[in-house]
């Protein structure tokens, strides 16, 4: 709609002319340009636009129909000659004349929006161009003004932004998700809501993505939706998974359409998206949870049935199956529940489900129910009451556990406590257990006879109280340093004091006592009254040292020989050495130094005669027993010294095989010392026979792996028969014409109040071995270990 060519009403063309010289030429100008006249006075004519001619002072001149329609007017003498400035509204008439000068300025002025007030006095928002005609000097003679109604347009422009800025502000705080993609995944559209629910920061940066191409949880999926949205045109409430920026799945309800164009080719996917994740979660976790209880149900290892109100089974699990002896669930389902019991209170009984009813939950009670082929069985059951939304009660499930086994099990348990207690209450020893402090919380008729009390009487008392305080320290040493850290205790000695005062020994084993899980929870003792015991030792002591003595005489006897003959030879040589002095004092060149080697050699053997007769002396002298640390091959070494004479006399050859650095031992050393020589006389007697060829006496000592130190005597004489090695320690057992028969067994008297053992080997030809051992000084081998108590 550019301005229109320029034209008058006279037809007088008022534009630039093109001098010629050739009149025929200028003529067929003229006729030329006439019909283009007439050519676009016909446009203007029938424009669809309103097209005016104003004067520079906007005196209408002239209009087309279009512009008279326009205004309302019938003929153009209503417009022709009026004041263009008239027509418009008096708020436009500024901004007309803006328009106006502008054209006349420029030569052009284009759409200005003015509004006219119509004849009728409506008005309407005409669309105004402006085209300057100018006169032959180049001024401004006219201008041609076209106007379009644009009150419709503008309307239908108002009406579009409205109602598109309703739909952003929808768009944008829609709480739905909102999309438009295309068939190939793009997304075009996105509201603020989706954005967000995706995880991304913007429109733009959820636009990178295709929807069918990561976008989505599922992509195969996302096809499959929209060939449903294809089909059928538009879908509602589909379930589907979006991935969210972060990789995790949003779930969400989906209601979607394709828009498609006039041929049915789809453009775009429009659809809202609602998130569902919370709700999905809360519908998959009650799912999950409906799955565990069934799987519950189904491998629970308790019998599980579900009864209505009526007590008939509506449902059971495999393990109710198998106590029940029912193939199938239908054996079960539809049965009563109290043909399955012997029991009338059974909740599913009539009258146990109305105290089931009343107590809500039945524990672990038990009941005698029945197999499928009536065989009964012990069972614990529980039971609850199933109720339904308004609390009313619907049924019961009742749980049950066959006990036959734990019933034999309780069962061999009471017959075995049955026979332990007979045993303890039978039990030659007392038997008493105290708690963590000491206090008696169980003691058998034994322990009460011993101490006099009654079972009334112990209560609150400690084994404290029934000991002499003197015991007390060491009694908890032991509990501390043996019965709490190992367990029990080594059998010590102490003293018990009985209800009438009357203090006795006894002997006694304590053992920690706990509990299922391992703690202590107090002690038991075995206690044994030594008062007869004690009596016999001390006897027996007193006949040992009876017998030792008569056996130190004996042996003196026997020794008499030996030792005269060990004291004659030193005599002898005090004799000469003791004359020849004499003799030299009478000479008359006598001097002092003459004599003095003679008086010196006298001198040592006085001393050797003193020796030998010390030793006789601590042989016969009545002896104390004592306990002292004593060096074992010290004391051998100083019983070979005593037989060595004997030895060479009768030509037996001394071996001594003495271990190094062997530990000390605890005891009495001329004790020791008379049970090695004892050992040692009685090999070289067995070697006396003139038919023995090889002499060989062997003495040895080794500490042994468990800490004892083990004296080993051999010889190479006539030995023993086997059936004698223990009858030869039997006291007055003798195979010699002068023997007395109590050697040995005296010797093994003492090497057992020593702690160890004594006893002997022989093939009976080649020799026999005595072997002795005796403990390790500082370890503690249990043997008569209460001694030290004992004097304590
Ligand atoms: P006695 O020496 O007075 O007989 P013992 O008690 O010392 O008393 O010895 C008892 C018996 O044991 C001896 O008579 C002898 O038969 C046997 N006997 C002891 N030592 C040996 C030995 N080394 N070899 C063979 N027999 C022995």
């Amino acid at each position: 709609m550019n301005a229109a060519p320029l034209f008058e009403e006279s037809g007088q063309f008022d534009g630039a002319v093109v001098a010629t010289e050739d009149v025929t030429e200028s003529i067929r100008a003229e006729e030329a340009l006439r019909r283009s006249e007439v050519m676009l006075k016909s446009i203007i004519e029938s424009s669809p636009s309103a097209v005016i001619v104003i004067t520079p002072e906007a005196t209408i001149v002239d209009g087309n129909p279009r512009s008279l329609d326009m205004y309302g007017a019938v003929s153009k003498d209503e417009l022709i000659g009026r004041n263009g400035f008239d027509l418009i509204v008096p708020r436009d008439v500024e901004q007309a004349r803006d328009v106006l000068a502008q054209a006349l300025a420029t030569g052009v002025a284009r759409h200005a929006e003015l509004t006219i007030r119509r004849s009728d006095g409506t008005e309407f928002l005409g669309d105004f161009s402006l085209g300057v005609i100018p006169n032959a000097s180049g001024e401004p003679s006219s201008l041609v003004v076209i106007v379009d109604d644009i009150t419709e347009r503008k309307r239908m422009e108002t009406a579009l932004r409205e109602s598109e800025g309703r739909f952003r502000g929808v768009f944008d705080n829609a709480v739905l998700g909102l999309y438009r993609t295309t068939p190939d995944g793009r997304i075009l559209m996105a509201n603020p809501s989706l954005v967000r629910m995706l995880g991304y920061a913007s429109f733009e940066e959820l636009a990178e993505i295709n929807v069918k191409q990561g976008g989505h949880a599922d992509g195969s999926s996302r096809s499959q939706f929209e060939s449903l949205i294809e089909s059928e045109g538009e879908v509602a409430g589909i379930e589907s998974a979006w991935r969210r920026r972060d990789g995790t799945t949003l779930f969400v309800r989906e209601t979607a359409r394709a828009i498609r164009d006039e041929q049915g080719q789809t453009l775009y996917y429009e659809g809202t998206v609602e998130d569902v994740s919370e709700r999905t979660k809360a519908e998959r976790a009650l799912e999950e949870s409906q799955a565990k209880l069934q799987s519950v149900f189904d491998s629970s290892p308790y019998a599980i049935t579900v009864t209505d109100l009526a007590g008939t089974i509506v449902e059971c699990n495999q393990a109710a199956l198998d106590i029940h002896g029912a193939d199938s669930k239908d054996e079960l389902i539809g049965l009563s529940g109290h043909l399955l019991t012997a029991d009338a209170s059974l909740p599913e009984s009539q009258k146990g489900m109305a105290q089931a009813i009343e107590e809500g939950i039945v524990r672990g009670r038990e009941y005698t129910l029945l197999r499928r082929d009536a065989t009964a069985f012990p069972a614990e059951v529980s039971a609850s009451v199933i109720r339904d939304r308004s609390g009313r009660a619907a049924g019961l499930v009742v749980i049950a556990v066959d006990i036959t086994e734990r019933k034999e099990a309780e069962e061999a348990l009471r017959r075995s406590e049955k026979k332990y207690r007979e045993l303890y209450e039978g039990s030659r020893d007392a038997v008493a257990a105290v708690d963590m402090n000491g206090r008696f919380i169980e003691s058998n008729a034994v322990f009460r006879a011993m101490l006099g009390y009654s079972q009334e009487d112990l209560v609150g008392l400690t084994y404290e109280d029934v000991t002499p305080a003197k015991w007390h320290a060491e009694e908890a040493r032991i509990c501390q340093e043996q019965v709490l850290t190992r367990g029990y205790s080594d059998i010590y000695e102490k003293e018990y004091i009985r209800k009438d005062g009357a203090v006795f020994p006894i002997e006694l084993r304590s053992y920690l006592r706990r509990n299922e899980s391992g703690h202590p929870t107090g002690m038991w003792a075995f206690i044994r009254d030594i008062t007869d015991r004690q009596h016999a030792e001390a006897q027996a002591q007193e006949h040992l040292a009876e017998l030792t003595r008569a056996w130190h005489a004996n042996t003196l006897g026997e020794m008499a020989s030996g030792l005269a003959h060990e004291l004659n030879q030193p005599l002898c040589a005090i004799l000469n050495y003791s004359s020849g002095c004499l003799r030299m004092t009478r000479r008359t060149d006598f001097s002092v130094d003459v004599v003095r080697d003679s008086i010196e050699k006298i001198v040592g053997q006085a001393e050797r005669a003193a020796d030998i007769i010390k030793r006789i002396r601590s042989l016969v002298g009545k002896h104390e027993p004592c306990r002292a640390t004593v060096d074992l091959n010290a004391v051998i070494g100083d019983a070979i010294d005593m037989i060595r004479g004997d030895a060479e006399r009768q030509h037996v050859a001394l071996v001594a095989e003495l271990a190094r650095d062997l530990p000390a031992i605890r005891g009495d050393a001329v004790e020791i010392e008379q049970v090695v020589l004892n050992l040692a006389r009685n090999a070289i007697e067995a070697m006396s026979d003139p038919k023995v060829a090889e002499r060989r006496f062997t003495v040895s000592t080794s500490l042994t792996a468990d800490q004892m130190i083990e004296v080993a005597v051999a010889d190479s004489g006539c030995g023993f028969s086997a059936d004698l090695a223990e009858k030869i320690f039997d006291s007055f057992f003798t195979t010699r014409n002068q023997g007395l028969g109590v050697g040995l067994s005296l010797s093994r008297r003492i090497v057992e109040a020593h702690g160890g053992r004594l006893w002997a080997e022989s093939d009976g030809v080649s020799g026999a071995t005595f072997r002795f051992t005796l403990p390790a000084s500082g370890v503690d081998h249990g043997h008569r270990a209460p001694r030290s108590l004992r004097r304590g």
